[in-house]
């Protein structure tokens, strides 16, 4: 199943670019040096308040906004600021909650193998929905640079794991993300920080990779970003239509990566090889 960009040369290219995506490593395609200014914190901040909503198509709503928070759920802050006894409350009652469904689906909750499943299956649910816990403002903090490049930068195979909303099953797959600087870069790692923090929350494909792409945007105001995703569903494969192997891909470009077809190709060449 394919959505989101299916114009002309992805066409052609499709086929080959689903197989290169398979392959792992990270492809970081830096021309020209790197000579980091540190911006400091006041400075920062102020980057990430500055406001750019018109430049970008997509745009729905605030995805940078002033915590840095990124599209915050209902809870999120309640979650971040919460303190070590409101943490255990939190668990003891999705432990419950967890014994219910467990009840439900026919099981014993009592037998000795599922005693500590509860609370297990708690504190993996609140890992992998850590991603409500972090802020892009964290993440970002001080890697920020001014730096006198604009040639496309490329973070290849980002793996993520995250959970289907509409299912609470998983999906996992790779991101490949590039962008051209506009005098501003930032740090490699980043990027896929990014990629992570809004993969560990419950999400659908195709806002997943609007988010990643939108809050790097408004982070870097670059000449344009680009990010594909290539993910397998578990909601596919193990229930529904059940077509294991199967994949979805999505992708979002935005600025001269959506205007123009040659700097789309590179960046598509280049996540291939
Ligand atoms: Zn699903």
């Amino acid at each position: 199943m394919l959505s989101g960009y299916e114009r002309g040369d992805f066409g052609r290219t499709r086929k080959v670019f689903l197989e290169s995506l398979l392959g792992v490593d990270h492809l970081i395609r830096v021309r020209g040096s790197l000579n980091c200014i540190k911006f400091n914190k006041d400075r920062n901040e102020d980057l990430l308040s500055t406001s750019s909503r018109s430049q970008s198509p997509l745009r729905t709503e605030t995805p940078v906004d002033m915590d840095g928070l990124s599209w915050p759920s209902i809870g999120t802050k309640q979650r971040l600021n919460e303190t070590t006894e409101q943490k255990n409350e939190r668990i003891n009652k999705l432990s419950e909650a967890v014994k219910t469904i467990l009840e439900c689906i026919g099981e014993d909750a009592g037998r000795e193998g599922l005693l500590r499943t509860p609370h297990r299956y708690a504190q993996a649910l609140m890992f992998f929905s850590k991603g409500y816990e972090e802020s892009i403002e964290q993440i970002v903090n001080d890697a920020i640079f001014e730096e006198d490049h604009d040639e496309m930068v490329i973070v290849k195979n980002i793996e993520v794991f995250s959970l289907c909303e509409h299912h609470l099953v998983p999906f996992t797959g790779k991101i490949s993300i590039g962008y051209i600087p506009n005098r501003r870069v930032i740090g490699l790692s980043k990027i896929a920080r990014i990629a992570e923090m809004f993969s560990r929350r419950l999400q659908v494909q195709e806002r997943l990779t609007k988010q990643i792409a939108i809050a790097l945007q408004e982070i870097l105001k670059p000449q344009g970003v680009a990010v594909v995703m290539d993910a397998s569903h578990l909601c596919m494969s193990m229930r529904g239509v059940q077509k294991p192997g199967s994949s979805t891909v999505t992708s979002v470009m935005l600025g001269v990566f959506r205007e123009q077809a040659k700097t789309r190709e590179e960046f598509l060449t280049l996540i291939r090889n």
